[in-house]
């Protein structure tokens, strides 16, 4: 049977830190799928068929990474793909709280599923989404912390 291994999260936008854990974890799985969770309540900076197609860009020469949207929980889509691995990775002890209760939450939900955790690499533990976001929403340059390949300046209207 094949190991695929689901990448959840909402990449607003996509950073070094999230590619780096992709990459890394490509030898273990056949294939990774990432899934971008649509949250009605939670306003996206940027828009959803950017963050997807910013994804693709970025993943477009590996044939083992496939982007997907989904809504609801990730334990439901976990079901419905028949994948048994959820792919995390973990910056701090903050990090690891909020993960611990998620993944033990996820496995009470579905027996089967294992949450497969990579540390980060040192240069990454203090990139996030959201600092990005706040650079740009200040004018800086982000072109350090964001994957080569796809250009963000393209979505000239993020939401505040
Ligand atoms: P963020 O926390 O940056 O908003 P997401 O909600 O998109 O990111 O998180 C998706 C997954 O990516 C989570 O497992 C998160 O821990 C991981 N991740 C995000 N940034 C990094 C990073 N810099 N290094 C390692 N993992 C990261």
């Amino acid at each position: 049977m094949k190991k695929i291994a689901l990448f959840p999260g909402s990449f607003d936008p996509i950073t070094k830190g999230h590619e780096s854990i992709i990459l890394r974890a490509l030898p273990l799985f056949d294939k990774i799928i990432i899934a971008i969770g649509v949250n009605e309540q939670k306003k996206s900076f940027f828009s959803l068929e950017n963050r997807k197609k910013w994804i693709r860009q970025v993943f477009e020469r590996y044939d083992q990474i496939e982007v997907i949207t989904y809504e609801g929980l990730t334990v439901d889509l976990c079901k419905q793909l028949d994948v048994r691995y959820i792919l995390r990775g973990l910056r701090t002890s903050a990090d690891f709280e909020f993960e611990r209760s998620i993944g033990q939450m996820n496995k009470k939900m579905l027996s089967d599923l294992e949450t497969v955790f990579l540390l980060t690499t040192p240069e990454y533990t203090a990139l996030n989404s959201n600092i990005v976001r706040e650079i740009i929403r200040h004018g800086g340059d982000v072109s350090d912390f964001i994957p080569n390949g796809f250009d963000i300046n393209e979505d000239l209207n993020p939401k505040p």
